[in-house]
């Protein structure tokens, strides 16, 4: 596993592959948001300040007969533009289906 096949496999760009846990009969990959690419879930801007961060977890297609989870710390910011303070929106799961929290 790579940030490389995270983005030509499963679609995944501007997060960085951090490690793979096997729990529970299933396959979780660990990825991080790249600072450069938080923005404003608001008004689109990149002069925010990190404010903490929730975790979150996304169903993926299986290998094989395994279940795959994305797990991803998602980035709360303060926008400093449009004084927002949301999580960023996180691009391989709100845009399509493919990706559903869980
Ligand atoms: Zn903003």
């Amino acid at each position: 596993m790579s940030t490389n096949l995270l983005y030509h496999g499963f679609g995944i760009k501007g997060y960085k592959y951090k490690n793979t846990t096997y729990k529970g009969g299933g396959v979780n990959f660990r990825i991080e948001q790249e600072r450069y690419t938080l923005r404003c879930a608001c008004c689109g801007s990149k002069e925010v300040k990190p404010k903490g961060k929730v975790r979150r977890r996304f169903k993926s297609t299986p290998i094989g007969s395994k279940a795959v989870f994305i797990m991803l710390m998602v980035q709360r910011v303060l926008c400093l533009a449009c004084g927002a303070l949301r999580q960023v929106k996180v691009g391989f799961a709100d845009q399509g289906q493919l990706y559903q929290g869980v």
